[in-house]
């Protein structure tokens, strides 16, 4: 038992392919070995006629029942089934996987004779749930506190739906923790350095590809900036060799078994093999037995034409260095530690790729790649349950969220509340005024992305207040507050602040199968579209400081006049142009700024004289 006789809390690192658990005991992190002995327990459940495996057993029967064992749900979270990126998965995958409600992918398996549907997040509970048994079993009591961890990447719906699936399989889940963040981590374990360092977390799995740049000082961990595509590591590897052992089966053997499920997964096994095997070995072999209608099938593949197949992923993993390296303001030099996590950093391409990239820097690879997330993992659920002791205590880790959150404002603006790579936990507010007079009620339309007006970004959600009481424009407001907490989950309030009405949402419950990882699309297409941003951001300015103008006169003429001046032919016409102007500014949400610009003149040309005249 743990320090204080406390069930200890542990630590579960669940990766698209295997899955880690470990915890914090007598001074140090234990990795729990499975009932197999294994440390790492492969992210798969086999469904047979009487019995639900999950694991080693069934990873075991993969081969011998190919359309009932399931592997990669991790991939699904959070996506829609006509996601190409699915779509691109599923002709690789031997078992079904069908659009079920909201084009959400359910997948389908025979079981006990029946045909049953489960999602991702079902799947990763039982995945859950073992890794539960075997902490149980090698704790001798009984588990229900865990943090677990998920790809920086992934969206709050993806970060709720695995916390869903902790619950689901009898957790208390005390944390949803960034997989690069909990690397950093087991890497600051025994650093805890006095001077400032740089570390750049190179963190490349079965299915994600994260990079953290993060700052270390005196334990304190501060995640500077992301990058990553949720959908790239070890299984896109695999399935380029499995493409190619396929074009050569087609070709030698006149046989097509892309849709034949048990030779596919048979295929696929073989190839995974063989990659890592090319990680040591110059050349390998595949050999299956009876792959299909009788076909021994045996070929060999040298590392040159395995990096020559996916030396474009490889490439886009050093893109995406540069790209975090740039979103932190930070040149290659100024980065102290390149540290690998994760299964595919052993792939010596890969690390010579990164090692040029930083001309020739000595890469970390001193903490285990397979086992470094559910150690820091570990390492936090110790600290958020009171279990660790000194030398971890000090250990704080600050995540940041990927995109930009804000409001739209009239117009079409982009009003950032939270910018990218804010630190979370995290509470932010804004001011949003009415707009119009006597408006009695407020929309606040709550955004996602990094570009100047709203249509280039993503809508997640709607905040509605009404019962405001009948004003001029600008006099009444709303607070909305943005709040992201621990486990990066964002809630929005907005409070109308003399009568205290409120209203608040939580974020992507409203549109959970929204396919948030687009980030990269989305970060890549602010940076195409930054000249015409540009353009978007002066017209706002132009446009705001007219508004001002036209609300500024009528404020003056109503409040500064004599009553004599109030009735003169001249305040008359004035008040007239200003109700016109401000329709005029209704009916020209998106005028552009040359537009606005002679407006104003016009304006300026109509009610300067007598504004100057009324306040000389
Ligand atoms: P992870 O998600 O960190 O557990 O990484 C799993 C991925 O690492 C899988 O795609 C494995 O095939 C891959 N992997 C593990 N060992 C090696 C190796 N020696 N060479 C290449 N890839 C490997």
């Amino acid at each position: 038992m743990s320090e204080g006789n406390q069930a200890p809390a542990i630590g579960i690192d669940l990766g698209t392919t295997y899955s880690c658990v470990a915890v914090w005991r007598n001074d140090r992190v234990e990795i729990i070995p499975n009932d197999q002995g294994n440390r790492i327990t492969p992210s798969c459940v086999s469904f047979k006629e009487s019995e639900r495996l999950v694991g080693d057993a069934a990873m075991n029967v993969a081969a011998s029942n190919p359309v009932n064992t399931v592997f990669d749900a991790k991939r699904l979270i959070g996506r829609r089934f006509s996601d190409p990126l699915v779509q691109t998965d599923v002709m690789l995958w031997s078992f079904k996987v069908v659009a079920g409600h909201d084009d959400k992918p359910m997948i389908v398996i025979n079981y006990m004779d029946e045909e049953k549907q489960f999602s991702a997040e079902e799947i990763s509970s039982m995945i859950l749930a073992k890794m539960k048994e075997i902490a149980e079993a090698y704790l001798g009591c009984t588990v229900k506190d865990a943090v677990i961890t998920v790809p920086a990447y992934f969206s709050d719906s993806q970060r709720r739906a695995t916390k869903d699936a902790g619950t689901i399989s009898g957790f208390n889940v005390l944390r949803i923790m960034v997989e690069p963040t909990a690397a950093a981590v087991a890497y600051g374990l025994d650093k805890m350095f006095s001077s400032e360092r740089n570390v750049l977390i190179f963190d490349l799995g079965g299915g994600t590809f994260d990079v953290s740049l993060l700052t270390m000082a005196d334990g304190t961990i501060k995640v500077k900036s992301i990058a990553g595509d949720t959908h790239l590591g070890g299984e896109d590897f695999d399935n380029r060799m499995v493409n190619y052992f396929l074009e050569e089966l087609k070709r030698k053997h006149k046989k097509d078994i892309s849709n034949k499920s048990r030779a596919l997964r048979r295929l696929k096994t073989a190839c995974e093999r063989a990659k890592r095997n090319l990680s040591f070995m110059a050349h390998t072999t595949i050999d299956i037995d009876g792959l299909y209608n009788g076909i021994d099938f045996e070929s060999k593949i040298s590392r040159a034409k395995f990096e020559e197949l996916n030396m474009d992923l490889f490439e886009k993993c050093v893109e995406l260095v540069e790209k975090c390296l740039k979103d932190a303001e930070m040149d290659k030099t100024s980065i102290q530690d390149v540290v690998l996590v994760g299964g595919s950093t052993r792939i010596p391409k890969v690390q010579q790729l990164l090692q040029d990239f930083f001309d020739g820097k000595e890469l970390c690879k001193n903490i285990h790649p397979d086992e470094a997330i559910a150690c820091g993992a570990a390492v936090q659920a110790a600290n958020l349950s009171g279990q660790g002791n000194h030398k971890i205590k000090g250990l704080i880790s600050h995540d940041v969220t990927p995109l930009s959150l804000g409001v739209g404002l009239i117009a079409g603006e982009m009003s950032v509340v939270v910018p990218r790579n804010t630190n979370f936990p995290t509470k932010k507010q804004k001011e949003v005024f009415t707009a119009r007079d006597n408006q009695t009620s407020i929309s606040s339309y709550v955004y996602e992305g990094e570009r100047a007006t709203i249509s280039g970004n993503t809508l997640l959600s709607k905040l509605w207040l009404s019962g405001i009481p009948r004003s001029p424009r600008g006099v009444q407001k709303v607070g909305v507050c943005f709040n992201i907490d621990a486990d990066g989950i964002l809630s929005v309030s907005s409070e109308h602040e003399s009568t205290g009405k409120k209203s608040s949402v939580t974020i992507r419950n409203v549109d959970p199968m929204r396919p948030k990882e687009e980030i990269t699309r989305m970060l890549e297409e602010a940076e195409r579209h930054k000249s015409e941003d540009e353009r978007h951001k002066n017209r706002f300015v132009v446009r705001n400081s007219l508004e001002n103008y036209i609300y500024g006169t009528r404020d003056t003429i109503s409040t500064k006049r004599s009553a004599s001046e109030l009735s003169s032919p001249d305040t008359k016409r004035i008040k007239d142009e200003i109700k016109n102007a401000i329709q005029w500014l209704d009916e020209n949400n998106f005028a552009e700024a040359d537009v606005l610009v002679n407006k104003r003149k016009e304006l300026e040309t109509s009610w300067n004289p007598f504004i100057t005249k009324g306040s000389s």
